[in-house]
């Protein structure tokens, strides 16, 4: 028995903890929770709990269904919203096989996977995310839902709703061992922001399915719905998840570097390069749903093209200024991944594609000087700045193509993610929708 198990079982004991709950996450990203009695988790340390992993969509192949479920000792935490009668824990849990090989399904492995990559090439991957998502009245299922409020950016919306489920989000955060940054009301009705503090990917990837619960719990507490679906309402912004990365190598931020332009280093300069010219064949993951792309086309500072700049809110990827002597705070900020991707297989991505561009010196193309959605289609053809996929159809394409895919997911999460994808695809197309009904019935 470790410390840290030592430490949880403690804990239990103590606090008197009656339920621990076990939480995993499928490739989609949909959070799973198995509830153990106390006395079950000293053997779920030593020898994992069992489940039939082909009940959960993407984890196995049928005929090899059986999987372990290993709690991960660093990761436990009391539920504030079960209140403090008997209290119920949870942690995060790797997956295994029966012989006790990492399952090769299991989105937390494949981010581990990629991270120790980026450790044997010597550096530690940070990130954090800006985290949106929209609060709406409850309304009925299929009609299009009521924000909360008709505020804007950074509004103050006295005595509104917005603000108290804020507050009580980010304390229960905190309780959690969540830092917050910045919490504000973002630029959609009903639509807020708040921004976590960086952490290691892995830590990241985890507190972005923390975040989601609580998100979820509050609002049901405070009689709302929340939702981090990308593009819930036409015509008003969709919800991105920007997440600012940096590497770090020891002590050394290796994004920086003093004398450079915009203080971006030649490592930074091919990571972003990396990021770039994957994009294409990452954006399956980063915009996973049908939905996704009417985020991306849908204006509202969404990026739909590929190209870098430096504080240009309309590039995919940005430097942000930092102040003078704040160096080791450098870092990029990548603009297209949304509040519905899957964490761990979205940073696994974005992080292998920067690895890709630092390994084989990807050259920078020139930043993005102008607004890119002001430009005409043809000074952007002749700039270089080619669209992201228009449509999940699209992005199944490119990423059916792609090796750093195959290689960093893996094959069998890869072709999961495929077949889900074109299942999802050929479904929505299946639909006459309201539109084509309102635009088309009566042309003819
Ligand atoms: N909501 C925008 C997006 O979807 C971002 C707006 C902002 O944070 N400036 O990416
Ligand atoms: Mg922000
Ligand atoms: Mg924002
Ligand atoms: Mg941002």
């Amino acid at each position: 028995m470790d410390k840290q198990q030592d430490f949880v079982l403690r804990t239990i004991e103590e606090r008197g903890v009656k339920f621990v709950r076990l939480w995993f996450t499928d490739v989609i990203g949909t959070l799973k929770s198995v509830a153990i009695a106390p006395a079950e988790v000293e053997g779920a340390f030593s020898e994992g709990i069992g489940f039939d992993g082909s009940a959960i969509e993407g984890l196995t192949r049928v005929h090899e269904s059986d999987l372990l479920a290993h709690p991960d000792p660093t990761t436990f935490q009391l539920l504030p919203w079960r209140g403090d009668v008997d209290p119920t824990a949870r942690m995060f849990c790797d997956l295994t096989t029966p012989d006790g090989l990492p399952a090769v399904s299991d989105p937390r492995n494949v981010l581990k996977r990629t991270l120790s990559r980026a450790a044997d090439a010597g550096f530690t991957f940070y990130t954090h995310p800006e985290m949106e998502f929209y609060l709406f009245k409850k309304g009925a299922p299929g009609e299009p839902p009521v924000p909360v409020d008709q505020a804007g950016y950074f509004d103050n919306v006295p005595g509104g709703t917005a603000h108290d489920f804020r507050r009580r989000a980010v304390r229960m955060l905190e309780d959690l061992g969540i830092s917050v940054e910045y919490s504000h009301h973002e630029g959609g009705p009903g639509q807020n922001e708040i921004d976590l503090r960086y952490a290691d990917g892995l830590t990241m990837a985890d507190n972005i399915m923390t975040f989601r619960t609580v998100v979820k719990e509050v609002a049901i507490e405070q009689g709302v719905y929340a939702t981090f679906m990308p593009k819930p309402l036409a015509g008003a912004p969709g919800s991105g998840m920007h997440t600012h990365m940096s590497l770090f190598e020891g002590d050394t931020n290796a994004m920086y570097e003093e004398s450079a332009t915009h203080q971006l280093s030649q490592t930074g300069r091919h990571f972003i390069a990396g990021l770039l010219k994957h994009s294409d064949e990452i954006s399956l993951v980063l915009n996973q749903f049908v939905n996704s792309y009417k985020r991306v086309w849908g204006g509202d500072e969404a990026p739909s093209y590929v190209a870098w700049g430096h504080n240009n809110r309309s590039a995919l990827v940005r430097v942000p200024m930092y102040k003078p002597g704040k160096g080791q705070s450098a870092r990029i900020e990548h603009r297209g991944v949304d509040s519905a991707a899957n964490p761990y297989l979205a940073y696994a991505l974005m992080l292998s594609a920067g690895l890709k561009g630092i390994e084989n010196e990807y050259e920078l193309p020139p930043e993005a000087e102008d607004n890119i959605w002001l430009l005409s289609e043809s000074e952007r053809r002749a700039l270089g700045y080619r669209p992201l996929p228009s449509s999940l159809d699209q992005a199944i394409g490119r990423m059916e193509e792609s090796e750093l895919v195959a290689e960093t997911l893996g094959e069998q999460v890869f072709s999961y993610v495929l077949a889900n994808k074109r299942r999802e695809f050929e479904q929505y197309r299946a639909q006459v929708t309201s539109y084509e009904l309102k635009t088309t019935l009566d042309i003819i």
